[in-house]
């Protein structure tokens, strides 16, 4: 982290019902609310984003929904639009997490649709990138996120650009215990700041938040935060717990302090 302001971010997934959610959302509401030089975020599912950003907006927390359509309305049963997310007064999300990607068919494009249409409509968008196991193994996961990014990044204005946060997933450490060493991890940072850089500009390159997700814990935070391209984390099992995510927040509180 150089100069930026860390973001700790918890995706709940398809976890808790509305009271469960309306509870830990408080939790860490009130947790945090001491915390000045980070940003926190949680992504509770659609059903409970509209009690949470309502009761909720009056505080520090950001909220997140976890998908998007990229269509104003229409016939798209099951599916949930922009302005009904911000409708909740939640105006973040995570788009193109390796779970949309595999298990509901997202291809880079779709992503890259979903997140351009969230930024045009001014939305702070979580976009997400990695490679899987056997791209790992097989020596191509820079070839994968660049692939995953130039898609993302080639129609975007500098203006929406603005808007955007990375996260760089290796969808073997998702919920798999497995985490990225920090070496590792960095040495993708680096190479996806270089990317933007390539791509938008050295200035952008340098201020995007990119965020680590992969089984972040209280054990491995502090290592990972203290990498100098790592601006954060997007949790995925440690964010259903305040006293994990809380902790990880603290931690990240703690780092950001001390770099000033
Ligand atoms: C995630 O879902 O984005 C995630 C990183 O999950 P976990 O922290 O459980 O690996």
């Amino acid at each position: 982290m150089i100069g930026r302001r860390l973001l700790i971010a918890g995706n709940w997934k398809m976890n808790l019902d509305l009271y469960g959610s309306y509870q830990l959302a408080k939790m860490v509401a009130e947790g945090t609310k001491s915390f000045e030089n980070i940003d926190v975020l949680i992504s509770p599912s659609f059903i409970s984003l509209g009690v949470i950003g309502q009761k909720l907006k009056d505080t520090e927390l950001l909220i997140a929904a976890q998908n998007c359509h990229y269509e104003e309305s229409g016939a798209f049963t099951g599916e949930i639009s922009l302005d009904m997310i911000r409708s909740t007064g939640v105006n973040w999300v995570i788009i193109g997490h390796s779970e949309r990607r595999a298990l509901f068919g997202e291809s880079d494009e779709i992503v890259a649709k979903k997140i351009k249409y969230a930024l045009l409509n001014r939305f702070h968008v979580i976009g997400c990138v990695g490679e899987s196991l056997e791209q790992r193994e097989n020596r191509e996961q820079e070839e994968v996120v660049q692939k995953q990014l130039d898609t993302i990044l080639r129609d975007l204005s500098e203006g929406e650009l603005e808007n955007l946060v990375i996260a760089y997933e290796p969808v073997w450490a998702i919920g798999t215990g497995k985490t990225a060493t920090p070496e590792q991890a960095e040495e993708m940072h680096e190479f996806i700041r270089k990317i933007v850089s390539k791509i938008a500009g050295e200035d952008r390159g340098k201020s995007i938040l990119i965020l680590y997700g992969g089984s972040v814990s209280l054990r491995n935070a502090e290592e990972l935060l203290n990498q100098t391209d790592i601006d954060g984390a997007l949790i995925g099992g440690a964010s259903l717990e305040a006293e994990s995510f809380n902790g990880i927040a603290a931690i990240a509180e703690d780092i950001s302090k001390e770099q000033g």
